[in-house]
């Protein structure tokens, strides 16, 4: 049975986490051609090894945290709080509405 160490629930059942996958660099949708968003939206490395990866608490705390795991044995060796958001700002920096173009969204 595999176990993540929650930043701020400790160890928990695998069964109550969301996983998302690699965590990647956001291409910057100005300048990315289709082609690059493709490979971004659906190509994965699939690497044999260690692997920096995104997990969602969905039964506990709601929260989204940052996992290291060796995917050959499913060890887990590191958790944390994001370090990293995908549109590019650094950690402490915190999105605000006002960095929302909301003029662009659709329903
Ligand atoms: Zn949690």
């Amino acid at each position: 049975m595999m176990h993540l160490d929650c930043p701020w629930c400790g160890y928990r059942n695998v069964s109550e986490f969301g996983y998302l996958g690699e965590l990647r660099e956001r291409p910057d949708p100005a300048t990315t051609t289709r082609e690059e968003w493709r490979a971004y939206l659906y190509l994965r490395r699939n690497p044999a090894g260690r692997l920096e990866e995104g997990w969602y608490h969905r039964a506990g705390c709601r929260r989204y945290f940052e996992a290291v795991r060796d995917t050959t044995d499913n060890t887990v060796s590191e958790t944390r709080p994001p370090t990293r958001h995908p549109d590019g700002h650094d950690e402490g920096e915190h999105a605000t509405a006002g960095d929302l173009d909301v003029t662009s969204v659709s329903v």
